[in-house]
């Protein structure tokens, strides 16, 4: 095939997370054959998302609104906030329905390896949130792995260095979060039971 916007579309597409050469070209033949219902729709849907969604100032989740849904919603909890790696970890405990606090997006783990600081996360913006005095959990749900693990020392000891008035809680996931598991890859009961059980 020709060099053109039609290979330039598939190419797009098979560099898209989990997704090969063959998938690729299945999705555009499929997408070319249903080009009113599907292709059209599914394009401007893709330009109004691009162009709307936000990162929320208070939480760091992407939504249309902002603050994002979760941060507006007055029914729920004010005094936990689950502190998660990615927006991907949010949306997989908001899926179990498990969790009725507020969340807090670092947007990455501390990592020696790669030169992530704490400068480069969304660490800073934490603090004056747990100062509030409604909070009194922090959880820190990040992963079992080097990186997770000093990224919640990391978070612990500033939360202790802060001064504060009030008391709070630090508690962790519970054991049973695999080794590196990211918790999208959970499924709703394992996420859920490490949320209950969490020490
Ligand atoms: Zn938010």
């Amino acid at each position: 095939m020709r060099d053109g916007p039609l290979q330039h579309l598939i190419q797009m597409f098979s560099s898209l997370p989990g997704l090969g050469n063959r998938s690729a070209r299945r999705i555009v033949l499929f997408l070319l054959r249903e080009r009113a219902k599907v292709m059209v729709p599914l394009a401007q849907m893709m330009l109004r998302v691009a162009e709307e969604v936000k990162t929320c100032d208070v939480c760091g989740n992407l939504d249309m609104v902002q603050p994002c849904a979760v941060c507006q919603d007055v029914k729920r909890a004010r005094n936990e906030i689950c502190v998660v790696a990615q927006v991907s970890d949010l949306w997989a405990i908001e899926r179990t329905g498990s969790f009725r606090g507020q969340y807090h997006v670092l947007g990455g783990l501390l990592s020696a390896l790669d030169g992530i600081g704490p400068g480069q996360l969304n660490i800073a913006s934490l603090l004056p949130r747990v100062q509030d005095e409604s909070v009194q959990e922090v959880i820190l749900a990040l992963s079992a792995t080097v990186d997770g693990q000093s990224t919640a020392h990391y978070i612990a000891d500033q939360l202790a260095d802060q001064a504060s008035n009030h008391p709070v809680d630090i508690t962790h996931l519970a054991h049973g979060v695999p080794v590196g598991g990211e918790l999208d890859y959970l499924d709703d009961g394992t996420i859920t039971t490490a949320l209950r059980s969490r020490t």
